[in-house]
């Protein structure tokens, strides 16, 4: 018997209280009870029976049964029931179980989604009632809703993302959105089932990304990369695309590709890049720029220091030799003098100086000067010891400062100076000799200060010199003597003009082809009331460093020129009038004027006034001196080279200069007998002046044998004491007057 056939119950509602089998009805109502869902049989529109099930969801859980009630209250409104009963009726009458899902109501008013199916008792007749079974699925369809919106949401998401998303399987499109679409340029749809090689641009990237992004899909892991992928239209666009597995172990479930085109984005970034590379290409040319104005700085501030270094070393050291320089000296020595005084210490200062230096600076040019200066500093500094000072005051001065130095130290010391001084000194192509000497003043001895120490050592410098060259001397008592004479001698001399005490003395020049005297030199003679005659080798170098020497020299000048034009007026021949010119007025600009002056003062011819001029002063190219040679050429003067063969003249040189005459020195003349060499040397002079159109004149000669000699030669003329001492003039005129001619 189907349930719905259990017969209906009576009054009381309760299924143990069946009338009918109760064996059977007690095993109807527990397969009711434990159905799993309410079951009621209902007539005449009310709960006959229910079970606990059916009356746990009505009543919601209240201890109440349900039987009895009328079947309308299961139902939200009398709508809703009438509903049913039209719907469910129809149905249930041709046989058949209606089953419906709708809205019922507990008794607590609650409104709940149920699953009904009712059954007519008996389908011919509905007035048997019928079976209705009721499933709560209340719960169910709740949830059924809730899955709908999030699905509708996740929709909504899907077709409305702004980016590109589609889900493959087996690399073919099961599902895209409208993005996608757009993205790649394709109509809505026009994707479906069509495969991703379509948006590579080459077969080859399609089999590289498949094999590239499916490994890690497989491993539970999301692809993510960028890619270069083609549009519809053929055109590129970079996109970033990150795809993940649904189901990792099996990806025949597909996969879900998300797709970002980031063209914009990589083109900003490019054009982000380009910016940097282009500012960090400024910054490097500014900081090149920077680098370079920095480095120019350092340079300048080398160069600056350079400078003021230079500076300091122009300050305290000589430019050519690299010595201490005066003012070095004068720190140094002050110092070494107070560290003396002290310690009770003898200090040794030194002058010295080359024997005629100046003849090789004025023959041989200043660079070879120059040469010999810096060779001879060095050779100086490596025979001194460290705490000695060798300085240069200019010229050929050298000064050394010797501390802790006694006199046997000093003279020691000289001695070498001397030998390393001595060894030739090769200059130039040339081999050149030259003779120091050296004076020394001591601390405390001579002197407390550097002042008074150099006035002595110079002295005693001189002494050496008078001494012989190539000789040291001790400053003295003695020295200071002659020293003092000399200061006496130059204030004397400064009045002997004014007091008439200056006189000439000529000595004849003889012709050796005619043995008649041709010419005079004028000597300066000084009388002095006290000293006596003063030798002119004394006092004209007093005269020429006092200042005294210019109008010294134009007083000798004009006077000797008024002696030959009164000779000449009171009758004698015309003969030529020599006169000594020291190198300082050989400079004067106004010599050639003076002369001129002189010259027509007196009314005597140019070419009877000979001026003397020592080998320097005919060497040394200074322009100024070789404008004065040439002016007084042009005014019919003659000139001529005292001391010839001391010097360094070169004969093409003195050619140049027009010089007229040479005087053969008299140290040649003097063992041109004896001496091969100096027989030698004044041959060779005589041959190469007569080769030059120049003449000769030897002076010094004193004997019959010398005379021989220059006559053999072929000398033009000679002078000397064998003929005649430098005479009075009017001496020298009586000896004029008679007509005088030599036995030669
Ligand atoms: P110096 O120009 O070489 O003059 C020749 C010197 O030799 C003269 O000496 C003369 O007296 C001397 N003497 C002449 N014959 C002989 C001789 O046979 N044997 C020897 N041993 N000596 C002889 P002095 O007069 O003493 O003059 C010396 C130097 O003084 C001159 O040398 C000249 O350089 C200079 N001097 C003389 N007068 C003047 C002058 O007016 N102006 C200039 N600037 N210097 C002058
Ligand atoms: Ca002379
Ligand atoms: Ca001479």
């Amino acid at each position: 018997m189907p349930p719905y056939a259990i017969p209906p119950p009576g009054p009381d509602t309760d299924p143990g209280a069946s009338v009918e089998t109760p064996n059977t009805l007690r095993e109807l109502q527990l397969v009711m009870d434990h159905a799993g869902v309410g079951i009621a049989f209902i007539k005449q529109r009310t709960v006959v029976r229910c079970n606990q099930q059916f009356s746990d969801i009505f009543g919601d859980g209240e201890a109440f049964g349900m039987a009895g009630q009328s079947s309308r209250s299961l139902y939200p409104d009398s709508d809703a029931f009438r509903a049913l009963g039209e719907a469910a009726y129809p149905v249930m009458a041709a046989g058949i179980a209606y089953q419906s899902e709708l809205l019922l109501k507990r008794r607590t008013g609650q409104i709940f989604w149920a699953h009904v199916t009712g059954t007519l008792v008996d389908p011919a007749d509905t007035e048997q009632g019928s079976v209705w079974v009721i499933d709560d699925i209340d719960a169910q369809k709740h949830a059924q809703a809730q899955l709908q919106t999030v699905l509708a949401q996740q929709q909504l998401i899907f077709s409305n993302a702004m980016v590109g998303i589609v889900f493959l399987r087996d690399r073919k499109v099961t599902q895209c959105n409208g993005h996608f679409e757009q993205l790649f340029g394709y109509a809505p749809g026009e994707l479906q089932g069509s495969s991703s090689r379509q948006w590579y641009l080459t077969e080859e990237d399609w089999i590289v990304a498949g094999e590239q992004c499916y490994a890690p899909l497989s491993e539970g892991r999301s692809f993510q990369g960028e890619m270069m992928l083609r549009k519809k239209d053929g055109s590129a666009i970079c996109c970033d695309v990150r795809a993940k597995a649904i189901d990792p172990g099996n990806l025949g479930l597909g996969s879900i590709w998300i797709t970002m085109d980031i063209t914009a984005r990589k083109q900003a970034e490019e054009a982000l890049v380009q910016v940097r590379e282009d500012l960090e290409h400024q910054v490097l040319a500014r900081t090149a720029e920077l680098r370079s104005t920095v480095l120019a700085l350092e340079q300048k501030i080398v160069e600056q220091v350079q400078a003021e270094r230079q500076i300091q070393q122009l300050a305290h050291f000589d430019p050519l030799t690299g010595l201490p320089n005066r003012t070095l000296l004068g720190e140094r020595c002050s110092q070494v003098l107070s560290l003396a005084q002290r310690q009770r210490q003898t200090v040794a200062l030194m002058f010295l100086d080359l024997d005629h230096f100046k003849n090789v600076n004025d023959s041989l040019g200043h660079g070879v000067g120059d040469d010999v200066l810096v060779e001879l500093a060095r050779r100086l500094r490596a025979v001194v010891r460290e705490q000695d000072t060798v300085a240069r005051l200019g010229g050929d001065e050298f000064v050394l400062l010797l501390p802790d130095t006694d006199r046997t130290g000093a003279a020691h010391l000289a001695v070498k100076l001397l030998e390393t001084a001595l060894v030739p000194f090769q200059v130039q192509a040339q081999e050149l000799t030259v003779t120091p000497s050296i004076g020394i003043a001591m601390y405390p001895d001579n002197g407390g200060a550097l002042d008074a120490l150099s006035r002595c050592a110079d002295a005693a410098m001189y002494r050496a010199k008078a001494m012989g060259r190539n000789a040291y001397c001790f400053y003295t008592s003695e020295i200071q003597q002659q020293t003092d004479s000399a200061l006496r001698l130059g204030n004397a001399l400064r009045r002997a003009l004014e007091r008439d005490q200056l006189s000439l003395h000529f000595q004849p020049q003889i012709a050796l082809a005619s043995g008649k005297i041709v010419g005079a030199e004028a000597l300066l003679r000084w009388n002095h009331p006290d000293f006596g005659a003063v030798p002119p080798s004394q006092f004209i170098p007093i005269a020429e460093s006092g200042g005294l020497i210019l109008p010294i020299g134009a007083w000798v000048i004009r006077s000797a020129v008024r002696q030959l034009s009164e000779w000449i007026s009171r009758g004698m021949e015309p003969i030529t009038m020599a006169v000594n010119l020291s190198a300082i007025q050989f400079r004067d600009a106004g010599l050639p004027q003076l002369v001129t002056d002189i010259l027509q003062e007196a009314n005597v011819a140019p070419r009877l006034l000979e001026l003397e001029l020592t080998e320097g002063v005919a060497m040394n190219d200074a322009p100024g001196a070789i404008a004065i040679m040439a002016e007084l050429h042009r005014r019919g003067i003659r000139l001529s080279i005292d001391d010839f063969g001391t010097g360094y003249s070169s004969l093409a040189h003195l050619k140049r200069f027009q010089i007229y005459k040479l005087k053969i020195d008299q140290t040649f003349v003097r063992d041109i007998t004896v001496d091969q060499d100096d027989k030698a040397i004044v041959s060779a002079i005589i041959s190469m002046a007569e080769s030059l159109g120049m003449q000769t004149i030897a002076e010094g000669v004193e004997t019959q044998g010398q005379l021989d000699f220059l006559r053999a030669r072929g000398c033009t003329e000679v002078q000397g004491y064998y003929f005649s001492p430098p005479l009075p003039g009017t001496e020298f005129e009586s000896l004029l007057r008679r007509g005088t001619l030599f036995q030669l």
